[in-house]
């Protein structure tokens, strides 16, 4: 069969994946629900031909996240045509990274790489090819090898809730989507403060809160000097943070000899009462500054570290650089 019938009957084997797949795939309405693409499949292939010879040889392997799976296996994970404009899942217009045609004369090869992502959900796939041009005289060989890889993201679910969900994903989701805050649980909202406070920071974080914390969620060192973060979750969208809050944090401070401590609350808002506190004239003439951080702050916060399009492409050694 030739190369151009093989890719026929593999575009017409994933458009009867791809409406299988549209027809029986409907969890994407599940409020609860995170849908990452991180995970992809590879398809592999390299074909050489002599030219002089009329001789072929050529190998297909196809992986999922690295570890090689079954060309059936293959087939079930993948969902696309990847010619395809649009995002199979929401019909968005993909957006598109074109490193087209980096000629190499060294070696005589081109190489080529498309990657193309929807930026609503970050469904992704991508597309290299590499032909390289070689001759062996001693045994009097002229050889073309193509080499096509075709990526894919998959879609794989957590739940929001879930401990096992990892930090990245929530806080990319809830990036985007600040209304389902009160969904995650109180450690995962800890555990989201010292994932976006090291990025803001630059600096050392540690995730200490639980059960006896003294106080302190979070231990931060910044410039030598020991920040300490106190960390709560309100779920009521109209909840006020009480003055109570804040005294606690400025005798953690006093007994842990630090100097800053700031306080993030998923709560709409500080008291008038808990403001005073924050800025009492005896914390001023000691030198201890207590930041408040309400639900609004902290997101606005977490936007100006997060990057909106997950790009697990980027990990990827494509072998020419992106
Ligand atoms: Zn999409």
């Amino acid at each position: 069969m030739s190369r151009r019938n093989r890719l026929i009957v593999f575009k017409a084997l994933t458009s009867y994946l791809v409406l299988s797949v549209l027809s029986t795939d409907d969890n994407t309405d599940d409020m609860n629900e995170i849908i990452s693409y991180k995970d992809y499949v590879t398809y592999e292939s390299s074909h050489t031909e002599d030219i002089l010879s009329i001789r072929d040889s050529s190998h297909s392997r196809y992986y999922y996240s690295g570890q090689e799976i079954s060309p059936l296996n293959y087939h079930r994970l993948k969902k696309a045509v990847t010619d395809s404009s649009t995002c199979i899942y929401c019909d968005e217009v993909l957006s598109i990274i074109d490193k087209k045609n980096s000629i190499r004369s060294l070696d005589t090869s081109s190489v080529s790489l498309e990657i193309r992502y929807c930026e609503k959900c970050n469904w992704w796939n991508a597309k290299y090819l590499k032909i390289t041009h070689g001759s062996e005289r001693l045994h009097n060989k002229e050889l073309i090898t193509t080499v096509r890889e075709e990526y894919e993201g998959i879609i794989k679910s957590y739940a929001i809730d879930d401990y096992a969900t990892p930090i990245e994903l929530i806080r990319h989701y809830l990036n985007a989507n600040h209304d389902k805050y009160n969904l995650i649980k109180p450690q995962q909202f800890e555990m989201l403060v010292a994932s976006v406070f090291k990025d803001f920071f630059s600096c050392e974080v540690r995730h200490v809160g639980g059960p006896g914390d003294n106080g302190v969620d979070i231990y931060m060192v910044l410039n030598n000097m020991p920040i300490l973060v106190q960390v709560k979750h309100r779920k009521d969208p109209k909840a006020v943070e009480a003055p109570s809050i804040v005294r606690e944090l400025i005798g953690s401070c006093v007994m842990e000899n630090s100097k800053h401590g700031i306080i993030v609350s998923s709560a709409d808002r500080f008291s008038a009462q808990s403001r005073s506190n924050a800025v009492n004239e005896n914390l001023v003439r000691n030198n201890i500054r207590i930041d408040l951080m309400n639900r609004q702050d902290f997101f606005s916060t977490m936007k100006l570290v997060t990057n909106n399009v997950v790009k697990p492409w980027e990990d990827i050694d494509w072998g020419i650089g992106l």
